[in-house]
């Protein structure tokens, strides 16, 4: 069980700085959930704290096998075949996930600030559906083409277009009627990742960063609006590539890196799997799933099966010890510790799925439900308000 290692008090100079031996046992108390709790009380200022304020447990009724249920998740299974397989109910395993998709969040944030600067990116949008069928999304993915180290995700829902039968026709405007796509969801999904993009990408080179894509012509519109963009190009320092969706997905196709963690997120994710049943039914929910594929990817997947000795992605070339070092720490306490973005620049994209600010259509029609909430409890925004 995790010993503190900052005050939970944010006026204390124990919490942004905290010296060493700043707390002190204060006795214990038992709980049926989680067992003995040892406390702590603050040198400084009095507060106490405990062996639960800031375990990955914290608040829950019961102690679930986290590691567990991110295996069986990216292993394809849903969430209600891993509640039967762990005897509990769906809506516990629903709470776990979101638990470690902040958690995978978190682990990013303190990746991304050991990431270097990165000579080419990709990004593309992975086609899926929430909730239905009658909702399409697309989950837009950054990568580094180097190692295929996942970097920012974004999701964004729209309108379902093409041939439909006149029955589908019939429910899509009933639905229609009852709840609309705000305006500019998907722009603005592209545009947050397009924003981002900047602080990975090296700008030092003598030859311009590359930033592939295919032909999506939203890309194109906020390509050209972009007035770092502009400035960059100008000096020969970025160049947006567009490459044809229908080229071979080869290996030599540059937008390969992002194809392979397409195929991977299909592979591992059952929400994605083609002619799927199991639908992510919150856009938020999905965003968390994806965040804990795109860790157990980055972080403890091997590059290359074959070639174990070449490391995981986010060491291809683009992690120094030091960063190796955070790595290997947040792998240790992943399932444990919620890991402390002190200090780190939270990226908007990762901000919002943390808050579970995302668009996403309601569940229930027929009752006129206004779209389900998910929960983002008082304790992870403070540990959010650590970052900065
Ligand atoms: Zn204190």
């Amino acid at each position: 069980m995790p010993i503190p290692t900052y005050c939970p008090n944010p006026a204390c100079h124990a919490h942004t700085n905290p010296p060493t031996r700043w707390l002190r046992p204060f006795g214990s108390y038992t709980t049926q959930a989680h067992g003995t709790i040892r406390r702590f009380r603050c040198r400084y200022c009095g507060t106490t704290c405990s062996t639960q304020t800031q375990s990955i447990h914290y608040a829950a009724k019961r102690h679930l096998p986290l590691r567990a249920i991110v295996d069986s998740l990216i292993e394809g299974a849903s969430q209600r075949e891993i509640a039967r397989r762990y005897h509990t109910s769906p809506m516990a395993i629903h709470n776990a996930i979101i638990r470690l998709g902040r958690q995978a969040i978190a682990a990013q944030t303190v990746l991304l600030a050991h990431l270097s600067p990165r000579t080419r990116v990709v990004f593309d949008g992975l086609r899926s559906f929430v909730t239905s069928q009658d909702y399409p999304c697309d989950l837009t993915t950054l990568v580094d083409a180097e190692g295929e180290t996942i970097l920012a995700i974004t999701h964004g829902v729209f309108r379902r277009g093409g041939r439909m039968t006149r029955l589908q026709r019939k429910r899509v405007m009933a639905k229609q009627e009852r709840w609309q796509i705000p305006h500019g969801t998907m722009t603005r999904s592209i545009s947050t990742i397009w924003n981002e993009l900047w602080s990975y990408l090296d700008q030092s080179l003598t030859g311009p960063a590359i930033i592939d894509t295919d032909r999506h012509r939203g890309y194109r519109r906020i390509v050209e609006r972009s007035p770092v963009y502009g400035h960059l190009r100008m000096t020969n320092r970025a160049e947006h590539r567009m490459t044809s969706s229908r080229a071979p997905r080869t290996a030599q196709n540059p937008l390969f890196p992002v194809n392979y963690v397409d195929r991977m997120i299909r592979h591992r994710l059952r929400e994605h799997t083609r002619e799927t049943i199991a639908f992510g039914r919150h856009s938020a929910m999905q965003l968390y799933r994806m965040w804990i594929f795109a860790w157990d990817m980055n972080a403890r997947r091997e590059w290359r099966v074959k070639h174990p000795e070449d490391g995981r992605h986010a060491e291809q070339g683009s992690l120094d010890e030091a960063g190796i070092a955070a790595i290997n720490g947040i792998s240790r306490q992943f399932f444990t510790r919620r890991i402390d973005v002190h200090g780190c620049v939270v990226q908007q994209s990762l901000e919002d799925a943390w808050r579970a600010v995302v668009v996403t259509p309601p569940i229930r029609w027929i009752i006129g439900q206004r779209g389900t909430t998910v929960r983002v409890p008082r304790y992870t925004e403070r540990d959010l308000a650590r970052a900065g």
